[in-house]
């Protein structure tokens, strides 16, 4: 059984954690959690699983999950992602309610407890070069070696810092660190800087500032501010949690912060096959031209998978298919695409679109004649309704719905052969035109006038093939962008056999040549009318969304979400 059809699961160990702390009363039954990402980016689908994971705790708990800016890092943030992060998490569904915090409202706080722990003698000031520190620090098999500015005063240290604060000090002077073991087994808790001297504009606080915490130190004083419980996050922070925990037991003691304080729980991040998962390797797409923008659908952005045509709910189903793990695993990129048939189908109303036009001439219907056939809006959902499709003389079908010569097994039109036109009539071939070249150039063939589908005659008609089409003078032309997966291999950059040693392959080399594709397709009439973001499945094509940008009212170009089968398995 793979992962796709297996039942959702029941259970994770986060939610056993909290269910356990439930039931000895630890936090009063409060689940408070967090979705902390750093606006440096736009969300990508790594980060739909920990939105998924988080707001989807607090939902099923009756808890509150907090949307929280780390945006402690001023050189790489900007409003831009803001809000491209809150407008994500809202697609998929998500409520925050009050909860909307930014780190960088936090610093006052985050500097007095800075200045608390110099007090407590638990942090001093370093005046060695990064050099310095960095060859002091040891080795994963060797101990780091004490600072000689270790044993600085408490007075000394206070007024380093007040010092750094007021900018009086050029960047990278000084260094604020906490004293706890240089020679520790877990090289995080050897001294870890958490302050430092950085000249630049924050995107929200402005110049206020001239001293930034380290990542390290700010997020369990964030988490400890907002009363979180479950701090939640993926595995590489696992060797962090001493220091998390080092932290916020000093900072309680020195009476900032009560007691019971917030947990740390790491679980496995999400890898995909054939995209990649990191913000820095999306903005070199972007950056280098590969990709139109953040929210190209190609990009495994939210934005770009909304435009894509992926749906919220089909991410809620992806995140309870493969769950939470404490073990790193790759998940193939089908199962996400599954999830998101698995919910179309329910969803999208069918249409007919002929993506590669061929022309049928029904020799035997009256030309400038026309007259309606009637179409399900949908196979097993009766309360969709139905529309109405117009028949004439000559009607677009797929140019590989014809073979002249049909191979074994084709079942669709070639000379004698009869097929239904679904939804409409029996037709029987009976040749076609050819250019010079010997292409085909059109199809003819005679229909019976008693097979209308719907009437009382047309089920004595036996045949096996059945096609859609679109009336040749009722069809929209329109824009199909036909997308694909954006890389050609599951595992963009990863060494392949035959690759030479020692160097590493460019993950832009394993790009999909063909994962965007543009027709100028003939539509049934009906999709005229669709908005920005109607999503529809395109009979025998597979599912696809108006484009919410290039749409204009009456003109509605389409993008391809995803193909009804999977084309890429082996
Ligand atoms: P990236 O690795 O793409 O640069 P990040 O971890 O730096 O992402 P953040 O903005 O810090 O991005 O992430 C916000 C939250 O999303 C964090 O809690 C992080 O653990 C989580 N997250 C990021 N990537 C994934 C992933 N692939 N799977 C699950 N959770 C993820
Ligand atoms: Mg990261």
């Amino acid at each position: 059984m793979t992962a796709a059809n297996s039942p959702a699961p029941a259970s994770n160990f986060i939610r056993n954690v909290v269910d356990e702390d439930n039931r000895s009363n630890k936090y009063g039954g409060r689940v408070e959690t967090r979705f902390p990402p750093e606006p440096n980016g736009y969300l990508h689908y790594g980060h739909a699983k920990s939105i998924c994971l988080n707001f989807g705790l607090a939902e099923s708990y009756g808890g509150v999950c907090h949307l929280r800016f780390d945006d402690t890092n001023p050189t790489k943030e900007s409003q831009e992602y803001v809000d491209s992060i809150v407008d994500a998490v809202r697609w998929l569904g998500f409520d925050w309610k009050q909860h909307l915090y930014f780190a960088s409202d936090y610093f006052d706080i985050m500097y007095a407890c800075a200045e608390s722990l110099v007090k407590a003698g638990k942090a001093y000031v370093d005046s060695q070069s990064a050099d310095e520190m960095r060859a002091t620090r040891g080795t994963l098999t060797e101990p780091g070696t004490d600072s000689p500015y270790r044993t600085r005063s408490v007075e000394e240290n206070l007024d380093l810092l007040r010092r750094m604060r007021a900018g009086e000090f050029p960047d990278g002077a000084h260094v604020l660190r906490a004293k706890i073991d240089m020679t520790s087994p877990n090289i995080n808790m050897r001294d870890p800087a958490i302050y430092r001297i950085r000249r630049a504009t924050h995107h929200r606080t402005g110049d206020k500032w001239c001293i930034y915490p380290m990542y390290t130190f700010a997020h369990p004083i964030e988490d400890a501010i907002e009363n979180v419980t479950h701090s939640i996050c993926t595995l590489e922070f696992e060797d962090q949690r001493p220091f998390y925990d080092w932290l916020l037991n000093a900072l309680a003691d020195a009476g900032h912060f009560p007691r019971p304080l917030p947990q740390q729980y790491e679980f496995a991040r999400l890898n995909l096959t054939y995209v990649v998962l990191s913000k820095r390797k999306l903005i070199q797409l972007v950056d280098g031209g590969h990709v139109a923008s953040w929210n190209d659908p190609r990009m495994p952005t939210l934005s770009g998978a909304r435009r894509r045509g992926f749906t919220p709910e089909g991410f809620r189903l992806f995140a309870e298919r493969i769950g939470v793990a404490k073990a790193d695993s790759w998940i193939e990129m089908s199962v996400l695409e599954e999830c998101m048939r698995e919910h179309l189908n329910e969803a999208a109303p069918r249409r007919f679109a002929v993506l590669d036009p061929l022309k049928l001439v029904i020799d035997n219907y009256a030309a400038g004649a026309s007259e309606l056939c009637v179409a399900p809006n949908h196979p097993f959902k009766p309360e969709l309704g139905a529309r109405e499709i117009p028949f004439s003389r000559e009607l677009w079908i797929e140019r590989e719905d014809f073979m002249e010569t049909p191979v074994k097994g084709f079942r669709r039109l070639y000379p004698g052969n009869t097929v239904r036109l679904r939804h409409g009539f029996v037709v029987k071939c009976v040749g076609c035109d050819k250019d010079a070249d010997g292409n085909v150039v059109a199809v003819h063939a005679e229909y019976f006038p008693d097979s209308k589908s719907g009437t009382p005659g047309a089920d004595n008609y036996k045949v096996k093939g059945n096609l859609h089409w679109v009336s040749v003078a009722h069809a929209y032309a329109a824009e199909v962008r036909l997308y694909d997966r954006l890389f050609a291999v599951p595992h963009p950059g990863a060494r392949r056999d035959g690759d030479p040693e020692g160097v590493e392959r460019d993950f832009i080399a394993d790009l999909n040549p063909d994962s965007i594709r543009v027709v100028q397709a003939k539509l049934e009439p009906a999709l005229r009318a669709a908005c920005a973001e109607d999503r529809y499945q395109f009979e025998r094509h597979g599912y696809f969304i108006a484009d919410r940008f290039d749409s204009a009212e009456g003109a509605p170009v389409f993008n391809r979400t995803v193909t009804l089968k999977d084309s890429w398995s082996k």
